[in-house]
Order: structure tokens, then C-alpha cells, then sequence
């Protein structure tokens, strides 16, 4: 028998030990070959390597490698590749298989640069993967493998186009069949969540120029069987997994079907208490079911976020991405479905686009904001095999790239190619563009100011842009400021490229406990005082709007019911649109503390973000 290893390390949050993936892309296809009595007869698979463990700990315990295959994604590449080299320096007759998103298809000097790897699979991996198998044992002829490329002593052979799998049916579960049984108890034993991945459909009808899963090779969407899916499902709540991410890029396409989906989700978790939270991609059509799957998943307390994904506001720069998104009143009417149900919308922007502006970024965000979507930004980087990255469409944008240190760097330092410059926005209008960004998505998505700065807008005519820009000048010039120092530290950032910092996560931890615990007093008193100049004249009800502000986002010492007696309607007047009526209105805030599978008070907030989940119930008991 030959020994097999595959190995798929899993996404990791920076500072976060606890929460990883399965390595899903790796096993299912290694449950695809396994359907092969030549593969069954000829190989062992001797272990699924999912964490990114020190490159020695990995090679002291394999065993005579025969098969050596990686699943090479952003947040791996580098990682995989010196694994790979470790593993051919000792076992030179080991093939070394490199499948996965992030292997190149046009790159030539690939094998020179990195000689030690064999073959490279290309798009869908299970028939490329399986054959390749079958060749090394002469079940087939290696050149009849669609979709590889072979290293041919440093050059590169590359075989006819790759083939989709036809019926998804086909290929067994690896959760259901006992494939991940080691990979969970591996976890486990130490103290690691592992995040179910499934995958209800797989391709994507649409074309986004910076993306490397659309495009013409993926534009059918094929389905895999509803059972297949119920019986994954029962197999979290069963294992008690918490998290399920969905690898589908448009959740909510198939009314019917993914309403089905969406019950067994809920049933689920109703029998076994798992999984709690189901997270994923929805349609870029959204819809009125989406919204009420969204709605549904939210009151069963397992929806993570409900994203319209719009890239960019700006019609000139969609239509440079090739985006198909709902037009504006689709969009207006789903924020304000949402919105009438209760339900948070998130939206993801990509900071950097063609034919993007200053101007038509800070107006995007703004209305995206002022629609009460949840602005996730990030930077543009270049994926390998996306349209972006070819140097004619590069040429046509004016697209200008630095390769970065990776917000995902782990064991081994990862990269990625950001855009800092285009034709429309030179280098030093990109850095204000990102701190802006950063500034207003800290203040606003984390409920610091978002009450705040909407009232301004209603009752003084102060707009938010006006409002955040007096802020950000504010916190710059003024060396007491509490925001200066981070303000600073980002403008930091900012000068050195370091967009992955500007990522919202993990690298918000200081200045969120900063600005929400440590000086919180003191952060919303000078916040205060500025806001009392920037009107210009008295406002009796400001203090009742910054203690409105206050009071809505959960802290962990706040655990009963919260009384505010305030001197008008101030809530139904930012947040309903109603007029502003004088007269005694006491609120109810209904806080609860912070639930105990959040580690602490930063983790929640990071956790919920996406979703407002940091906002407590708000009741108006009298006028
Ligand atoms: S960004 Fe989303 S919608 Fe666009 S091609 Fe990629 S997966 Fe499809």
C-alpha cells in the first residue's frame, strides 16, 4: 500500500487558538478518489493534516510518504510550499500534488520556481485528483488526466482543460462516512472548535472581475442532493458543532430548495441544540425569500450576518468589475424589509476598485450607512486566476500593486498583492480612503456613534460625512484625544500598506476595549464636548441622545433592565423616522450580559458586528 497524506490547513483569526475549519475541499476529494477500487486497493491514507503545526512536528511523524497532496489557498500558499519542500527533501520520490483556488493557471516559471512540486491541479480537483491516482498505480494514462499540469523537468506540461463532476451525487459526505471522525477528536482533544464547512450547490452564474470562482468554467450551478445535505446537518447537531459556514456563493438562489435547507437548519437545532449559527453567502439577487430566510434564521438565534453584497456603489466601477447587483431601489427596498422585520443587513465593499473615486466611496458608504446596512470594507488584493490580475486589465485601470505581509500570516508568513494605487485614486488619496473607512466602520458598526451621528443629521442638518471628518481632524490634531493614539496607529498603517490591519476583526481589539471599557466615560465626554461645539448652539436633548447612544450596546456589567427618562420621542425620531415630539418618554433598555461562550467582552463584539447582536431590545413604556 502507498501511503497517502492530504493536507488543507485551516483559515486562522489572528490571536484566535480556538476556532478552525474542516478541511472540507481536501476531503471531499479524497472520498471521490476513494469511490475507485484502484485507489481503495492501492493507498492508505494515513492522516488529514488541518492545523498549522511547526513543519517539524508535521515531517517527525510521517510515515514513507508516497502521495503528498495540499489544498493551497490564500491563507496557506507559503505554508504549503515550504511543507512541501521539507516533505521532498526527505522522501524524494513522494509526489507532491498542489491542488486548490490559489493555483495558478497561467503561470509558467511555477515549477522553476518551486521544483520540488510535481503536479498542479487545476479548477474542480476530484476527477483531476482521482486520475492522477489511478496513473501512478497504471490504472490510467497520465496524459488522459484532464486539468494538470505536470512538472517536466522544471517545464511545465499541462493537460487538456479540466472536467466538472457531471452528478455532485456522486461523491460521499466526508462528514456522514466517518472520514472527519480523527480530524474531530484530533480537535477536540485540544480545546479547538472546529467550523463545519458544506456545500448545498457548487459554481456561480456571475463574472466579478476580482474574483477567481465565477467566470465561464463555473457558471453552472450544479446541487448536491437534499439528503446529503439533511444528513450533514444532523451530523453537526449530533457532534455538537457550533458553527456551519456554507460554501455556497449564492444562498437563497433556489427559493424552494434552500427554504427546505433553512428548516432542517432550524429543526436541527431545536433537537440537538446545534449547530448554533449557520453563516454564508447569500444571493446577489437578493430577495424577498432570502429576507425571510434570514428573518427565520434570526429569530431561531442562528443567522451570523444577512449580506447584500454590493463590491461598490458606483455604477461606472460595477460595470469595469462586471457585477450584477440589485438596483437601487431593489436594494432600497430590502433595507427596508429588513429593517421592518427586524433583521440586520450587512454589506461587503471593496476598497480600491476601477473606476472608484474618493468622492463615489465616502457617498457609497454614507448611503449604504444611512440605509442602516452594516459595512464590512476590504481591501482589494489580486487573486491568481481572477480576470483582475491579468497586466492588460491591470494596464486599462491603472491598477497599482505592493505585496504585503498577509493579515493571515501564521507559522509561516503568507502575502497578498493589494491595489494602492488606480488611474482615479492616487496612493495618498488610498490611504485616506482606508482610514476614513476604518474610522467610520469602528464607530458606527460597533455602536458608538451610530445613534449619535444620525440624530445630528435629523435634527441639526450636520451630515454624517461632516460629522466623522470633524472627528478624524478632531482626534488627529488633538494629542489628549482619546482616538489619537489609534487614529495615529492606523495612519501608520496606512503609509506602510498594511491594508490587512484595516480588516475589521482581530486587529480592532485595542482600540474597541479601549474606547467601549477601559475609557469609556471618558471617550463618550469628550465625544461630547466636541459634538456641543460642532452644533453651535444649546441642544436639551443632546445628553439623552449620547445616553441613548451608551445604553444600547451590551457590556458585561450591564445584566437588568435599564430605565431612561428622557424630554422627547428621541428613539422613534432617529430610528423611525417619526417627528420629534417634547414631552416625558421614559425607555426600557433590556440588558442581559454577555452570553459565556463569548471568552470575553471584545470576542463578542467581534462576534456580532456582523449582525447589531451588540444592540439590546429598546422599549418605549410612556410619553
Ligand atoms: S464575487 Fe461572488 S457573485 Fe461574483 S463571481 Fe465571485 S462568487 Fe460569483
Amino acid at each position: 500500500m502507498k501511503n497517502i497524506y492530504m493536507v488543507q490547513v485551516s483559515f486562522e483569526m489572528p490571536g484566535d487558538n480556538i476556532i478552525r475549519y474542516f478541511p472540507y475541499s481536501v476531503g471531499v476529494v479524497w472520498s471521490y478518489a476513494s469511490t475507485f477500487k484502484s485507489i481503495e486497493e492501492n493507498y492508505d491514507l494515513k492522516e488529514i493534516i488541518f492545523l498549522k503545526e511547526s513543519l517539524e512536528d508535521i515531517i517527525a511523524r510521517l510515515d514513507n510518504p508516497s502521495v503528498f497532496a495540499v489544498s493551497a489557498y490564500i491563507w496557506n500558499e507559503n505554508y504549503n510550499i515550504h511543507l512541501a519542500k521539507a516533505v521532498k527533501d526527505k522522501w524524494p520520490d513522494c509526489k507532491i500534488i498542489v491542488g486548490g483556488p490559489s493555483v495558478p493557471n497561467n503561470n509558467p516559471d511555477f515549477f522553476t520556481k518551486n521544483p520540488w512540486i510535481d503536479y498542479l491541479i487545476h479548477h474542480e480537483g476530484e476527477i483531476s485528483f482521482s486520475g492522477l491516482l489511478r496513473s501512478f498505480v497504471n490504472d490510467i494514462d497520465i496524459m488522459t488526466v484532464p486539468g494538470i499540469s505536470i512538472n517536466v523537468g522544471g517545464k511545465m506540461h499541462t493537460t487538456g482543460p479540466s472536467k466538472r463532476i457531471d452528478d455532485l451525487s456522486g461523491i460521499p459526505s466526508p462528514y456522514t462516512s466517518g472520514l472527519f471522525d480523527d480530524v474531530l477528536q484530533k480537535a477536540t482533544e485540544q480545546g479547538i472548535k472546529l467550523n463545519g464547512i458544506i456545500e448545498t450547490n457548487r459554481g456561480c452564474p456571475f463574472q466579478c472581475t476580482f474574483c477567481d470562482w465565477g467566470g465561464t468554467t463555473f457558471s453552472k450551478i450544479k446541487k448536491f442532493n437534499l439528503q446529503r445535505i439533511t444528513d450533514e446537518i444532523e451530523w453537526f447537531g449530533r457532534n455538537e458543532v457550533e458553527l456551519i459556514t456554507n460554501a455556497d456563493a449564492n444562498f437563497g438562489i433556489f427559493k424552494d430548495r434552500d427554504t427546505d435547507i433553512t428548516d432542517v437548519l432550524i429543526d436541527t437545532k431545536a433537537k440537538y441544540g446545534y449547530p448554533m449559527i449557520f453563516d454564508t453567502n447569500w444571493s446577489k439577487n437578493t430577495n424577498d425569500t432570502c429576507v425571510s430566510l434570514a428573518q427565520r434564521m434570526l429569530d431561531a438565534k442562528m443567522m451570523r450576518r444577512f449580506t447584500a453584497a454590493v463590491q461598490s456603489m458606483n455604477p461606472d466601477t460595477l460595470k469595469a468589475i462586471k457585477r450584477v447587483n440589485l438596483d437601487g431601489a431593489q436594494l432600497d427596498n430590502v433595507a427596508y424589509t429588513a429593517k421592518e422585520r427586524g433583521v440586520s443587513v450587512s454589506t461587503e465593499l471593496i476598497i480600491g476598485l476601477p473606476e472608484e473615486t474618493y468622492d463615489t466611496w465616502r457617498e457609497g458608504v454614507i448611503k449604504l450607512m444611512k440605509d442602516n446596512f452594516i459595512i464590512e470594507a476590504h481591501p482589494l488584493s489580486m487573486l491568481p486566476n481572477s480576470h483582475m490580475s491579468h497586466p492588460s486589465y491591470k494596464k486599462q485601470y491603472g491598477l497599482k500593486t505592493k505585496t504585503i505581509k498577509s493579515y493571515y500570516s501564521h507559522v509561516i508568513d503568507e502575502t497578498q498583492e493589494v491595489v494602492i494605487a488606480t488611474k482615479d485614486i492616487d496612493e495618498s488619496t488610498m490611504k485616506k480612503i482606508y482610514v476614513w473607512t476604518w474610522f467610520v466602520g469602528l464607530l458606527e458598526q460597533n455602536g458608538f456613534t451610530n445613534f449619535i451621528s444620525r440624530y445630528l443629521d435629523k435634527k441639526h442638518q450636520i451630515s454624517l460625512e461632516e460629522f466623522y471628518e470633524h472627528l478624524i481632524d478632531h482626534s488627529t490634531a488633538n494629542e489628549e484625544s482619546i482616538l489619537h493614539p489609534h487614529v495615529r496607529k492606523w495612519q501608520a498603517y496606512a503609509d506602510e500598506h498594511q491594508y490587512a490591519r484595516f480588516h475589521a476583526g482581530a486587529p480592532y481589539q485595542k482600540v474597541v476595549e479601549d474606547i467601549g471599557m477601559t475609557n469609556r466615560n471618558d471617550f463618550f465626554d469628550e465625544l461630547y464636548e466636541m459634538t456641543k461645539e460642532l452644533i453651535g448652539a444649546e441642544d436639551l436633548n443632546l445628553k439623552s441622545v449620547f445616553n441613548i447612544q451608551k445604553l444600547q450596546q451590551s457590556v458585561p456589567d450591564l445584566k437588568d433592565k435599564q430605565i431612561l427618562e428622557c424630554n422627547a420621542n428621541l428613539y422613534e425620531f432617529v430610528e423611525k423616522d417619526r417627528s420629534l415630539n417634547n414631552g416625558p418618554t421614559t425607555y426600557v433598555f433590556h440588558h442581559n450580559g454577555i452570553e459565556e461562550r463569548h471568552k470575553d467582552w471584545f470576542s463578542f463584539m467581534n462576534f456580532t458586528r456582523k449582525n447589531r447582536g451588540w444592540k439590546v431590545k429598546i422599549e418605549q413604556i410612556s410619553q
